[in-house]
């Protein structure tokens, strides 16, 4: 990195020169940071640890489809992607819900079904976004760099250490975030992980014999089972991606099922109507990687170290479990918001980090909650009547009060409402409802009295 004195010309110069950021890891967040930091004028170089991806051969078995909503559909927009993106995204007006036995039941998002969130290939939307990077002027991004040391920068690649400067570095690498590391071993943030007792797998439902869809296209399917789940969301090419999120350990668990005719057992007996749709299941099992589920906390997101400032973005600052589908939305919403607060800083990275770590913070706090919450709600409320019902009287309360009832469910995916609000604005919706509740209850007992009352006069 240049020196601190470099770095402490940037601030007050920063609307007539450019900074030069160094953006670690070019997955989702990386990648559209990376468009975002151009489109202002600074040069950024992004350092990606794997090869190409526009290149390379897939992963086996690491989540190939994602579910984007309206936070990450607004980023895309802000930086004209979102159409670009959009094109190749399957849209999911509801969750599918597959009992044990007995009949499917579709659960719409929203009041009029018209809403929905949209499947998309992982793959493809981090290469329109290393496309749209790329094309930006002022970027250029360098694959096989894995980075090793911050202060200096430092890079492991096939031809041995490399080391760059910058003015500003951004770690947009992932959950296992080396940035965080590096801090962290600087003495300069603190951090939590915090895993579930859940692991996931990733098997496929193959395109029916007519080559189309073996299931409804139009849905997230979800196959509650009180303890553990699994859900499928449609890609493309007619297959659908399949996770199970299972316990670790225990008798019903990832580590259980050792033999091929203990893994089709199971799943007969647990998910049947999937089993004639997928045929590679016994190999799927046995040779899919289990992924790794957690919350990530640290602090601070930023920090001044003697090269000049770090800050932290996307799962390296704030890793969320998957069950609200919100991870890379927030991710993609953490680059608007970083760029509102260049905005107000005049492009002082040096004020601006602090400033948005203060801005994000507590809505990050507020999905992290909101989506180890809706795990209980996926993999077991979902299948209850009394859940079912719950959900109609919502829908009948947003139907009645309009804009003033809204559910969760649709601030979170609907709306680009902070998250916290989200979470404040719910928290009230149910006083008043309990209080209503309350009322009611109290003039059905005073009904009830009178009416006794009269009886025996
Ligand atoms: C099973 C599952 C399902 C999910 N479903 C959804 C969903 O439906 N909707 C949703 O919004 N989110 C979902 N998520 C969350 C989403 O995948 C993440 O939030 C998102 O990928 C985070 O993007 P990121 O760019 O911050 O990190 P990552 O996608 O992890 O990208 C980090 C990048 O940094 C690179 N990197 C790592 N270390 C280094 C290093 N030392 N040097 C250089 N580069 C490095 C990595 O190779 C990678 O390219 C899901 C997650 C899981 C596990």
């Amino acid at each position: 990195m240049s020196s601190l004195s470099g770095r402490g010309l940037r601030g007050s110069q920063a609307h007539s020169s450019p900074t030069h950021v160094a953006v670690v890891g070019a997955g989702l967040t990386g990648s559209l940071l990376a468009c975002f930091l151009a489109r202002r004028g600074h040069q950024v170089t992004v350092y990606e640890r794997r090869p190409d991806p526009r290149t390379a051969a897939a992963e086996r078995g690491r989540s190939i489809n994602l579910a984007l909503s309206e936070r990450g559909i607004d980023a895309l927009r802000r930086v004209g992607l979102h159409e670009r993106v959009l094109v190749d995204a399957l849209p999911m007006h509801g969750r599918m819900i597959h009992p044990v036995d007995g009949e499917l039941d579709f659960q719409q998002y929203s009041i009029d079904g018209q809403r929905a969130i949209n499947s998309i290939s992982r793959g493809a939307l981090n290469n329109a976004l290393l496309d749209a990077a790329a094309a930006t002027p002022g970027v250029s991004i360098v694959f096989e760099h894995r980075l090793t040391g911050l202060d200096p920068l430092v890079f492991a690649t096939p031809a041995g250490e490399a080391k760059a400067s910058a003015d500003v570095v951004i770690g947009a690498d992932g959950a296992g975030s080396a940035v965080r590391g590096q801090l962290l071993g600087m003495g300069l943030i603190d951090e939590s992980v915090d895993f579930l007792d859940y692991g996931y797998k990733e098997l496929t439902i193959a395109a029916g014999p007519d080559g189309d869809f073996a299931m409804d296209p139009g849905a997230l399917h979800i196959w509650p089972r009180g303890t553990s789940m699994m859900i499928a969301l449609p890609n493309p090419d007619r297959t659908f991606t399949c996770t199970l999120f299972w316990p670790h350990g225990g008798t019903s668990s990832l580590a259980s099922l050792g033999s091929p005719a203990a893994i089709e057992r199971h799943f007969r007996a647990v998910y049947p109507d999937v089993v004639p749709l997928m045929p590679n299941l016994v190999e799927d099992y046995r040779l899919n990687p289990v992924g790794l589920l957690g919350t990530v906390r640290c602090g601070p997101w930023q920090a001044a170290t003697p090269g000049g400032p770090v800050g932290l973005i996307g799962d390296a600052a704030h890793a969320i479990v998957p069950f609200y589908g919100q991870g890379a939305n927030c991710g993609f919403e953490d680059c608007v918001v970083l760029d509102r607060v260049l905005d107000e800083t005049g492009d002082d990275f040096a004020a601006a980090l602090p400033l948005f770590e203060a801005r994000r913070r507590e809505d990050v706090e507020a999905i992290a909650t909101m989506a180890l919450n809706n795990f209980v709600e996926m993999r077991d409320k979902v299948a209850s009547p009394v859940f079912q019902l719950g959900k109609k009287i919502e829908h009948a309360l947003e139907r009645a009060l309009p804009g003033r009832y809204v559910s969760r469910y649709e601030l979170v995916s609907f709306s680009t409402t902070p998250y916290a609000q989200v979470r404040d604005r719910v928290r009230r919706q149910h006083q008043v409802l309990g209080a209503v509740g309350v009322l009611a209850l109290g003039g059905l007992g005073a009904l009830g009295a009178a009416v006794a009352k009269g009886r025996r006069r």
